[in-house]
């Protein structure tokens, strides 16, 4: 409760604080009127006995006669008692004093301050300890040509005299203040309660406590109860916003990009650890901080891009944004910067070494593509040659050299279809259109294209299929899938081998295969090897069978491709083993 009222109490000793002061004000302004007016009608009063002091001294011809007892008489007529009149001429001598005798002995009264005021404007007063009675007069004198009338009274406007008038004033003013304070009481009471809510609600969310309370149905009240759900709502929206901060902020610590906020200013507001990180490895400083970013030479690209692009404003969509790479210690990352429309700008830094790789393999690839080339190229042009330059060459020695380039044209026909197949995966991503594939009936086509070859080496395919295992994939890729397969097995694995396929395994998702034949296997060094693309255990062998080293790199990109896996291994038996699994069609 302490404090509760504490509005209504201020309101109220402010209240009566100024009831004082007012009352205090008009009383001293009502004291000195009343003073002023009394002055005024003592003075005309005083005035008056003068002027018939002044009659009878010329009637009688009392200044001639220097007879003043005659003035003595006049007092007594007059209805003032203890009124004291003197007499004094202009030179300051007292000629006559009611009150004194011997007014022959009295001093001169010419430095009386009334005598000097009434000499110089007409009459002049005084309030002063009479020296000869010891009394407080009021004195009033008046010139007259040849003399000055004194009148004196006892001065006695006392305060009591005035309140005594003014009682009753001070009641009807008390009256109106106490009917005024009733009023306020009531009207404070009435919003004082909303006040002190009000006050409370604002204590409680300084100290950020929850605030229960409902407010009184009065406009104030209302008020407050407004405030009140705008406070909720603002805080509900806080606490949304801060969720989605966090949840925002986690998000980019989970990123694998660096990634940091700046505000105008180039000052950092936001950055993730591994920002940091990758700031170390592109600097090459690992005690840098997040402060020092614009002071290393790799992002000064940025400082300059922000001069350019800041303040600029467009209606494009898009906010202005760079992009650049940095190679540091075999090593790629890429920089990129957005400017947002308050000028405020985002720093992403990403490792991209893997791509930066892929980039060497490609080239690499189009190398290695040049070089398996030339040799079928250079060969078929040299037999043409031969051809050419003798003309009356035997005709049997004719055919072969003839065949000899048309064999080489199919090997550079084989070369270009799987450099075509590889080219279709990578760009296919994940884009194909999925289809049943059939297995059964795949391995079906294969065994139908290679049956001559398989009969020459007396070689046998035991394919234990159901019609059920059904893939879902691209047909043409998983037709090349076991194409290479088999290729591989018919011109490696030697005579009298078999090959054996089978679903050795199937989960929720997958049909996990096993292809294998029993032929001369893989020697183990090579065995990570092999899909590399171009990779030859004996590439003299390899060529002479019609190889082109691309065969198992499409089988494992194809398979990729689809989610699957592969892997080969040596069979404890002798051969080769290749796992791998695809996709079940759902
Ligand atoms: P190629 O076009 O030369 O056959 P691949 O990528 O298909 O290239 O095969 C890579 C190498 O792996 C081959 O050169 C071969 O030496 C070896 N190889 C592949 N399959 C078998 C197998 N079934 N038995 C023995 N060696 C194999």
């Amino acid at each position: 409760m302490s404090g509760r009222n504490n509005f209504r109490n201020n309101l109220l000793s402010f209240y009566s604080a100024i009831f004082f002061m007012v009352g205090l004000l008009i009383i001293t302004y009502q004291y000195n009127r009343e003073k002023e007016y009394r002055i005024a009608t003592l003075n005309d009063e005083l005035y008056n006995i003068t002027r018939i002091v002044d009659n009878y001294i010329n009637i009688k011809s009392i200044y001639e006669n220097g007879d003043y007892s005659l003035v003595d008489s006049l007092q007594r007529l007059l209805p003032q008692s203890n009124l004291r009149i003197s007499i004094i001429d202009t030179s300051g001598s007292v000629l006559f004093d009611s009150f004194v005798h011997e007014y022959n002995t009295m001093e001169n009264h010419k430095s009386r301050p009334e005598i000097i005021e009434a000499g110089r404007s007409g009459f002049g007063t005084a309030v002063r300890r009479s020296e000869t009675t010891g009394q407080q007069y009021y004195y009033y004198s008046k010139f007259y040509e040849r003399y000055y009338i004194r009148t004196a009274v006892v001065y006695d406007i006392n305060v009591t005299n005035f309140l005594e008038a003014n009682l009753s004033f001070l009641f009807v003013m008390l009256l109106f203040f106490i009917i005024v304070g009733g009023v306020l009481l009531v009207v404070t009471n009435k919003f004082g309660e909303s006040v002190t809510r009000l006050r409370d609600f604002a204590v409680s969310i300084t100290h950020d406590k929850p605030f229960e309370a409902t407010f009184p149905r009065n406009e104030l009240g209302i008020i407050g109860s407004e405030i009140l759900d705008i406070y909720n709502n603002l805080h509900s929206a806080k606490n949304e916003l801060a969720i989605e901060k966090e949840k925002l902020f986690n998000h980019l610590n989970a990123l694998n990009e660096g990634v940091a906020f700046f505000s105008p200013d180039k000052k950092i507001n936001f950055n993730n650890d591994h920002f940091i990180q990758l700031m170390n490895m592109i600097s090459g400083d690992l005690k840098i901080f997040s402060s020092n970013f614009f002071e290393i030479p790799e992002f000064s690209d940025i400082i300059e891009f922000l001069e350019i692009n800041t303040g600029i404003v467009t209606a494009r969509k898009e906010l202005p944004m760079m992009e650049y790479q940095i190679s540091k210690d075999g090593r790629f990352f890429r920089v990129q910067c957005v400017i947002f429309n308050d000028k405020s700008f985002e720093v992403i830094l990403s490792d991209v070494t893997k791509t930066g790789k892929n980039k060497l393999i490609k080239q690499q690839m189009t190398s290695n593509i040049a070089h398996e080339l030339k040799t079928p190229v250079s060969s078929i042009k040299g037999y043409i040659e031969t051809l050419m330059n003798n003309k009356d060459i035997d005709p049997k020695k004719q055919k072969y050299f003839l065949e000899k380039a048309m064999g080489q044209t199919d090997r550079l026909t084989d070369l270009i279809n799987d450099i075509s197949v590889l080219n279709k995966i990578e760009e296919a991503g994940a884009t194909f259109l999925p289809e049943k594939v059939k297995i059964k009936k795949v391995v079906r086509e294969v065994r139908e294209n290679f049956r001559s070859a398989i009969e020459a080496r007396n070689m046998k395919v035991e394919a234990d299929l159901n019609e059920n295992t059904v893939v879902k994939g691209n047909k043409s890729l998983i037709l090349s899938i076991f194409q290479n397969l088999i290729e591989n097995s018919v011109n490696y694995a030697g005579d009298n081998t078999i090959i054996n396929i089978i679903v050795y395994n199937e989960d929720k998702k997958f049909y996990h295969f096993s292809f294998s034949d029993n032929g001369i296997g893989i020697p183990q060094e090579h065995l990570n090897r092999v899909f590399e693309r171009f990779y030859r255990v004996d590439s003299g062998r390899s060529r002479k069978s019609g190889g082109t080293g691309l065969g198992l790199a499409i089988v494992k990109n194809a398979i990729i491709l689809h989610k699957g896996e592969i892997l080969v291994r040596n069979k404890a038996g002798g051969g080769t083993e290749f796992l791998f699994s695809l996709p079940k069609y759902q």
